[in-house]
């Protein structure tokens, strides 16, 4: 089966066998009568196990190649399960140019339960063998990274965690498998926060993860049950439904995030332009080889440098909303370092080139002129 069929039918055989319906019902119940003592039919306690999750479930697997999906109420939840495969003494090595809400949960929850963690640049990932010792147990990588929209190249970090027997966890939230499929590649884990482009209509926080390896899988699922951060039966259904038009949202969001990056490009007002499709972007030809396009997601800067101009510009704009999140059929607008990456020390931040001048777009799918419009008028002002 194709991708783009993938998405409509993938893993949804016998979706309801009560009533055949085309969509899973929504299974608002906490609990399944057991027909005799003991004997439960597939569900017993909905933390454990929902019929509506378990066809997202299905779904995630599908579209991303696995065999296994697990899915939990937030992509920090998701995260957080694949830390708690976890030892206290264990080491972690993080790309360092990363979602905010990772760094955090790493750096002030996992770090006080005695896990190490090294953020390491990996635009060459070569530099993840200079961090491995005898206590790695887990590489996790980002790409596109953000918000600075590096590449990490995931086959050649996967040869590095299979020789040294480590796990590779890929944060997949701003390719979608509709460009990347990091388990094809050789990652052991893929990460979605299907807050995003999964869901696709900013109106559900959602997180999964797909796994090839049964052992690995019922290590999760055991996560999943054991810490409880599962998604409500509504939620699944959001999301299903979003996973059915994903190809036809990405298609246009690749197409936008094309023409914006371009027409930003050559704009008076604009000093640097991070979009992973441009043939001097320092990884394109990585990004060429593990992705079918370049996504929706561009960050530049204002030529003048100052936070107070990239504000002013953020502030301008009438057809990008400005708010925090990604990934949703409208355009947004933000502002790193002072919203999703303020949790990351100014040092650490400026390190990983996300200045002050820096502003990051979620372009939608609406129409493109009116994105370009929106924005030269916005700079136009500073
Ligand atoms: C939003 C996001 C997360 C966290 O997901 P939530 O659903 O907000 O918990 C993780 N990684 C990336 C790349 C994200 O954009």
């Amino acid at each position: 089966m194709k991708f783009n069929t993938k998405v409509i039918h993938g893993g949804q055989e016998n979706i309801d066998p009560a009533y055949n319906a085309v969509m899973p019902p929504i299974y608002q119940t906490t609990t399944f009568k057991q027909a005799s003592h003991g004997a439960h039919q597939d569900f017993e306690y909905a933390r454990s196990g929902n019929p509506t999750r378990a066809a997202l479930e299905k779904a995630c697997e599908s579209i991303e190649n696995g065999n296994y999906g697990i899915s939990f109420s937030s992509g920090l939840a998701a995260i957080d399960a694949i830390l708690k495969l976890l030892e206290p003494g264990d080491e972690v090595i993080s790309t360092g140019d990363l979602y905010g809400g990772s760094y955090r949960l790493f750096d002030k929850i996992f770090k006080n339960f005695g896990i190490k963690f090294h953020f390491v640049e990996m635009k060459n990932v070569a530099a993840i063998n200079d961090y491995i010792n005898e206590k790695t147990k887990l590489v996790w990588i980002e790409t596109p990274t953000n918000p600075m929209m590096n590449i990490i190249d995931i086959v050649a970090a996967a040869k590095i965690t299979q020789n040294h027997n480590l796990l590779l966890a890929v944060d997949n939230t701003f390719a979608t498998p509709y460009l990347q499929n990091p388990l094809d590649l050789g990652a052991d884990i893929v990460m979605h926060s299907a807050t995003k482009y999964l869901g696709g209509h900013s109106d559900v926080v959602q997180g999964c993860l797909v796994v090839n390896d049964k052992s690995l899988a019922n290590k999760l699922y055991f996560i999943q049950n054991a810490s409880g951060a599962v998604p409500g039966p509504q939620d699944c259904f959001l999301v299903l439904r979003g996973i059915k038009t994903l190809h036809v949202r990405m298609q246009r969001h690749c197409e936008n995030g094309r023409a914006v990056a371009q027409f930003l490009k050559t704009h008076p007002k604009v000093d640097h332009v991070f979009w992973p499709g441009f043939t001097e972007h320092p990884n394109h030809l990585i990004a060429k080889s593990q992705m079918r396009d370049y996504g929706g997601m561009v960050s530049f800067t204002t030529k003048l440098g100052t936070i107070e101009s990239a504000i002013q510009v953020i502030e301008n704009l009438k057809v990008f909303t400005l708010a925090e999140s990604l990934g949703g059929v409208e355009s947004l607008a933000g502002h790193p370092a002072t919203m999703t990456h303020a949790s990351i020390p100014k040092e650490d931040r400026e390190k990983a080139g996300i200045v002050d001048a820096l502003i990051r777009l979620s372009v939608g799918i609406e129409d493109v002129d009116d994105l370009l419009e929106d924005l030269d008028q916005a700079l136009l002002i500073i």
